[in-house]
């Protein structure tokens, strides 16, 4: 089930039937962690684990839960695709802080064609996006480049 804030004209997984912009638990740590680890156990030589999803996955409550727990039992690097709409929340920034890459996406320069692209959730604003944007990338010691 998608899940996002975006309905992007571009979006492989079809319009976005409704715009969420609440984070919730949409899978229990255990289950996501027990499930990575047994996919890591069996196949060796794994480098990245990216945190993606069908939508997106800084709407996941868990998401720094999820990824500082696979971070203690594994020593591979983690990368986060984000929309980056919401890094302009303190949770949201926080949890994308404990990556090791991130790539939000840039796609658009101004709130006109930032709507006309993204279709976003009506109390996101381009302003908002760029705001959280700048402030991530101030904070941020990982690689970060747009998607
Ligand atoms: S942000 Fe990603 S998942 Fe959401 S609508 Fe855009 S392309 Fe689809």
């Amino acid at each position: 089930m998608k899940v996002c804030n975006y309905s992007c004209v571009y979006c492989q997984l079809g319009r976005t039937k409704n715009l969420q912009i609440e984070r919730k638990k949409y899978f229990e740590t255990k289950d996501v962690i027990d499930s990575l680890y047994e996919r890591i156990s069996a196949n060796g030589g794994i480098d990245y684990i990216t945190f993606m999803g069908d939508g997106e996955p800084t709407l996941a409550a868990n998401l720094g839960e999820m990824v500082s727990e696979l971070k203690g039992l594994w020593d591979g690097k983690t990368a986060l695709i984000t929309n980056g709409s919401l890094l302009f929340k303190t949770d949201v920034k926080k949890d994308a802080l404990l990556f090791d890459v991130v790539s939000p996406t840039v796609a658009a320069g101004d709130e006109k064609k930032f709507r006309r692209i993204h279709r976003p959730h009506g109390k996101i604003t381009y302003d908002l996006y760029l705001k959280g944007l700048m402030q991530f990338s101030e904070e941020y010691g990982g690689i970060c480049g747009p998607k």
